[in-house]
């Protein structure tokens, strides 16, 4: 685990937000399957004291957990997709109680795995993008699925055309 000033404004003064779930710093790959028993245990969360920005810290160090999500497969989460689409269209009708309806405008999911809630936010009218770690090995079917690197994405990502917020 190592500790990490805010990825925002580069700061080092934080207040917990969420106590650490995990029962220890090992990180174990099956853990990273959203249909494991262990998923949802999680380093400490924080929030910058400046920004606001709510992030784990300490943490296990950015190559040690993109190596953990590149090797996971979940053939579990894939099977149970009706499930999903069911679970994310109530998610996307919360969402839209606070910042009103889609009309159009551009939404992502950070962490989209084989993009069932990009696909839930289109058919709503979502101009919606996601990004994966993985986003060759996904099956897709509206939407778009981009890898995570963010330097990856299209342009309309970074600069949606208005703003939800
Ligand atoms: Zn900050």
């Amino acid at each position: 685990m190592i500790t990490v000033n805010c990825n925002l404004c580069g700061r080092d003064e934080y207040r917990v937000r969420f106590p650490a779930t995990a029962e220890s710093d090992a990180l174990h790959v099956d853990a990273f399957r959203c249909t494991h028993a262990g998923y949802g245990h999680h380093p400490q969360i924080v929030e910058c004291c400046h920004c606001g920005l709510v992030y784990a810290n300490p943490r296990w160090p950015t190559g040690t957990v993109l190596d953990a999500y590149t090797a996971v497969e979940d053939e579990t989460y894939v099977e149970e997709r009706h499930g999903r689409e069911l679970t994310f269209r109530h998610h996307l009708r919360q969402i839209e109680r606070i910042v009103g309806p889609a009309d159009g405008r551009a939404l992502l999911d950070v962490g989209a795995y084989i993009g069932v809630f990009v696909e839930v936010a289109a058919a709503a009218g979502w101009r919606a993008q996601g990004s994966s770690r993985q986003p060759g090995r996904r099956p897709r079917r509206a939407g778009a699925v981009w890898p995570s690197t963010p330097a990856r994405w299209p342009r309309s990502i970074c600069r949606p055309s208005r703003s939800t917020w």
